[in-house]
């Protein structure tokens, strides 16, 4: 029982305020019903797609997050269940998301993503940017959604300094718009942390942790 095994020590090194994401992107249902028979509820995806299928075939008290980025097109695949959207980097998908919560009578709870990363590669918003749409009139009306907290994921480096500069980054982000509460916008939730780098993630603030691979194993993608 690997993947049991893998849980289990990982939870006994989290604090209790932070919330495990237990990322099964490309993982067999074999194996999330491995994690769910170990009592884990909370499951990151990264493809609309295939989060929407697993959805249809696993239990239905599992909360469903999605981690990756996301089309615009495709939201109206997970409206009707998606428990939290980390990766919301724009204001146009912001409304697109509270668009299609409307249709199932819902809330959809979100993050915004900034970008702390050096590579181009990562997605996501600055501060400034974060604010400009917290402050303007537009948000205001979307009461279909939640903005819930941040997400930020670091550089891919093995330069643990340079991942710690730019978690606390993403923390100070964090307090700094934390202030700057409304309706449809209140900072509760800091997603930082991989298989890699959770804890040093934990002791720069964050409160919620996504791990992939040191639960389940590598991936392979073909
Ligand atoms: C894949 C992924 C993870 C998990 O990565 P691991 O290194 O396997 O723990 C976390 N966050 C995001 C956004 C991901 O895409």
């Amino acid at each position: 029982m690997p993947i049991q095994q893998n849980l289990k020590n990982i939870k006994s090194q989290l604090p209790e305020y932070v919330t495990l994401v237990a990322v099964s992107k490309t993982k067999p249902v074999a194996d999330l019903l491995e994690a769910y028979n170990a009592g884990q509820r909370i499951f990151g995806e990264n493809k609309i797609q295939e989060m929407a299928e697993k959805h249809e075939v696993m239990p239905k008290d599992i909360e469903w997050h999605m981690i990756g980025h996301v089309q615009r097109n495709k939201v109206k695949y997970m409206a009707s269940f998606v428990s939290l959207i980390h990766g919301v980097d724009n204001f146009k998908l912001l409304k697109e998301i509270n668009k299609q919560a409307k249709k199932h009578s819902r809330i959809i709870d979100c993050l915004f993503q900034i970008k702390i990363a050096s590579e181009d590669s990562k997605f996501g918003m600055t501060e400034l940017e974060v604010s400009e749409i917290i402050q303007s009139e537009a948000l205001s009306e979307l009461q279909n959604i939640k903005i819930v907290g941040l997400m930020g994921m670091a550089t891919f480096t093995h330069d643990m300094n340079q991942v710690k500069q730019e978690f606390t980054l993403l923390k100070s982000t964090f307090d700094n718009l934390k202030k700057l509460s409304t309706s449809n916008f209140q900072l509760l939730t800091l997603s930082m942390g991989m298989s890699g780098d959770y804890e040093l993630a934990i002791e720069c603030g964050s409160n919620m942790v996504r791990v992939g691979s040191s639960i389940f194993g590598s991936r392979s993608y073909n």
